[in-house]
């Protein structure tokens, strides 16, 4: 059946120049655009997106990252789209990743791994709905 999920391409793929090649790994994959925006976000807007991460010890980098550069905000959908978009990505460390995965080709490090993907359908909708508009999902 067909679902929505919600990615980003973080700040350290957009700096190096892969927003264009991850964009063409997740059409050539199968997932619509549903909905796409480039923008720089604050340190308190990444603090709400990852507060499920507020007590581990990498939140704070974590949220300093995600605000230190452009970041590509996308809505995708296809079948399976949350579990398939998880299988492009590959594991968290780009270390562990999988041949081919997005991590694998395009991340530098556990952190700055190039790319997010929702874990889940209720944290797919809480995600969607925290940077897109019901204007811009249509
Ligand atoms: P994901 O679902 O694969 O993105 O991984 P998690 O939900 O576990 O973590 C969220 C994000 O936090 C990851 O994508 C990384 O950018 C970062 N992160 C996760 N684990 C670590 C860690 O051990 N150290 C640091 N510095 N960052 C981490």
């Amino acid at each position: 059946m067909s679902q929505r999920t919600f990615s980003i391409i973080k700040p350290d793929a957009v700096r190096k120049g892969y927003t264009g090649a991850i964009l063409a790994e997740i059409e050539k994959a199968g997932f619509q655009i549903v909905a796409v925006k480039k923008q720089s976000i604050s340190k308190d807007e990444a603090k709400g997106f990852y507060h499920v991460h507020r007590e581990r010890p990498f939140f704070d980098a974590l949220t300093t990252f995600m605000s230190s550069g452009p970041i590509v905000l996308l809505v995708l959908e296809k079948d399976n789209a949350i579990a398939d978009l998880r299988k492009l990505m590959g594991a968290t460390n780009p270390a562990n990743a999988e041949e081919g995965t997005i991590r694998k080709k395009y991340a530098g490090s556990i952190e700055e791994n190039a790319i997010h993907g929702s874990d889940a359908e209720e944290t797919a909708a809480f995600e969607i709905g925290y940077w897109f508009a019901g204007y811009e999902l249509l």
